[in-house]
């Protein structure tokens, strides 16, 4: 049982998802008279669900603030020190991140430990034992790290052992099923959370191929990273890389994300995609190339030439003129960076 002192509350942060895992292990330790702080990470290319978090956190009413990951977190994926799972993803990696800076959270307010919804077997790479040893370890948190779902399966924590946390009152769950959790789920009332997603988008091969591209011939800056998720994109040659937009939202997104160097190029009607050209000085032939992407994507791709407008990003008071020509589909093909998703 809790050993409680009204005067110094025995408290904990809890990693919160938005999946039904999280939530579950926040439930279960809150239960035990934990007073319970979750945090929630923002993936700056999209991955879990901040609404559902934040749905589920006020529904067992506990407090939750979000961390975004940033450029530390872009160091993480060029050279993960455990490598990367089925695509670009850097799990173990990941993981280590997410709980060091989870971890100063904890010491930031007095927490004892951290938790997690995490369950041994359920993840290929970051689930196995072996791999949450290294996790624990990378983040210097060894004996602080309970895994309520699945803790009668690990070692004991210190919590655990101190008495703060009662291990009888933990689960033994393993592998892939979720039947277990979502039996849980409705014996504790739990409705609010997301779908099991397989990933966040370093899982999947196209966005993984243009984070390969740009962190091979470089960025300026973090935020140019964050415009991968949207768009066409195509490296002309090691300088000049062309991003369009497939749609209103995308367009916008992208010009919102441009970096103040970069070129921004639309038709002269703004019908069609608005492409942003990465590099510096780009020569006439390589801005009417880019003319050519756009005049192809828009309703005048059986045009023979189209004018195109374009301007430096930090100075919309200096717009030229410049008409496309026709590029053909082999041409397209050949710098395309993965542009099915
Ligand atoms: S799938 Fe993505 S967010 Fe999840 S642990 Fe792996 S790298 Fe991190």
């Amino acid at each position: 049982m809790i050993q409680q002192s009204t005067h110094n509350p025995i408290k904990a942060v809890g990693l919160i998802s938005g999946g039904l895992d999280s939530i579950l292990a926040a439930k279960i330790v809150k239960d035990l008279g934990v007073e319970v702080h979750g945090v929630y990470f923002a993936m700056p290319w999209g991955c879990c669900d901040k609404g559902k978090a934040q749905s589920a956190a006020e529904q067992i009413g506990i407090p939750l603030i979000v961390l975004q990951l940033d450029e530390r977190y872009l160091q993480v994926v060029k050279t993960p020190k455990y490598g990367y799972g089925s695509v670009m993803n850097p799990c173990v990696d990941c993981r280590i991140h997410m709980f060091t800076r989870a971890a100063q959270y904890m010491r930031h307010i007095n927490a004892q430990f951290i938790f997690t919804g995490e369950i041994i077997g359920q993840r290929p790479m970051s689930q196995k034992r072996h791999s949450m040893r290294w996790i624990e370890e990378g983040a210097r948190l060894e004996g602080r790290l309970l895994r309520p779902l699945c803790a009668q399966l690990m070692e004991p924590t210190i919590p655990e052992q101190e008495g703060l946390i009662d291990r009888e009152k933990l689960l033994a769950i393993s592998g892939r099923s979720r039947k277990g959790q979502l039996q849980l789920a409705e014996q504790l009332s739990i409705t609010a959370f997301s779908a099991p997603a397989g990933g966040c988008s370093l899982t999947d091969s196209n966005f993984a191929e243009r984070m390969k591209d740009t962190l091979k011939h470089g960025y300026r800056n973090f935020r140019e990273t964050i415009a991968l998720k949207w768009g066409r994109h195509f490296r002309l040659n090691p300088q000049f890389k062309a991003i369009l937009g497939r749609d209103e939202m995308e367009n916008k997104a992208l010009m919102h994300y441009a970096h103040p160097q970069d070129t921004i190029m639309q038709l002269e009607d703004n019908l069609g995609p608005t492409l942003i050209l990465k590099g510096d000085n780009p020569t006439e032939e390589i801005l009417k190339f880019c003319a050519g992407l756009i005049q192809r994507f828009s309703r005048y791709k059986n045009e023979t030439s189209v004018p195109v407008k374009y301007w430096i990003a930090h100075d919309q008071n200096t717009i030229k003129n410049i008409l496309s020509v026709q590029l053909n589909e082999t041409e397209i093909e050949k710098i395309s960076i993965h542009n099915a998703s």
